[in-house]
């Protein structure tokens, strides 16, 4: 009995080796999955991603209303925005066509891509595709500072940030000029004879 088992013992594990080796050898006679990376592929392995690979982070700064929607969307905090109102324009959402009024825009707008864990929550909450991810996935460096992206330089902050208070003073002229001419309006309304029925 006791030789019995001390048999089967090694059948089994002779069998259990040539399983795995079987396997092992198979690998010999495929085609790799892996590749050499950097310098021995066809062309840049960005090019070689699928269409919606979630890489870095990029903002369009054109089509950002500041509006906040990605940072909130952020469960980790990763995005960082301060923004200011400028005078009232119009963008096109590149995607859609649709024309949305941009009367704030970011003077401060930091993405911490150290944190960053690319689920796409923020480019979801965003209503004129203004931040999106890229096929871009190589940032390698040995200071942290260099993975925070800042979107907006120091002296285009500075600069919209001192603007500021001029943008509001106009806006609040436009709105009373507005208010007035409406108010002149209602009253030349009243004033006038009511039409000969
Ligand atoms: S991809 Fe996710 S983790 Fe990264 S900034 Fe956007 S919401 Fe935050
Ligand atoms: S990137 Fe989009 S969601 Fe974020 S503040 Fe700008 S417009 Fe709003």
């Amino acid at each position: 009995m006791a030789l019995n088992h001390y048999f089967n013992n090694i059948v089994t594990a002779t069998t259990s080796i040539f399983e795995g080796m079987s396997i092992t050898f198979s690998h010999l006679l495929r085609k790799p999955v892996t590749i050499q990376y950097p310098d021995r592929v066809e062309k840049p392995v960005q090019e070689m991603l699928p269409a919606r690979y979630r890489g870095i982070l990029d903002l369009d700064i054109n089509l950002c209303t500041a509006c906040t929607a990605c940072q909130r969307a952020c469960p980790i905090d990763c995005i960082h925005i301060d923004e200011v109102k400028v005078d009232k324009t119009y963008i096109i959402v590149p995607e859609t066509g649709r024309k949305v009024a941009k009367i704030k825009s970011p003077a401060v707008f930091n993405i911490n891509i150290a944190k960053c864990m690319y689920c796409g929550l923020c480019t979801e909450a965003c209503s004129t595709s203004a931040i999106k991810h890229t096929p871009k996935f190589e940032m390698s460096t040995d200071n942290l500072n260099n993975l925070i992206l800042r979107f907006v330089p120091p002296e285009e902050s500075e600069r919209l940030k001192a603007e500021e208070p001029e943008v509001i003073k106009r806006a609040e002229e436009r709105k009373a000029a507005e208010a007035a001419a409406r108010a002149a309006a209602k009253a030349a309304e009243k004033k006038s004879p009511p039409d000969p029925e």
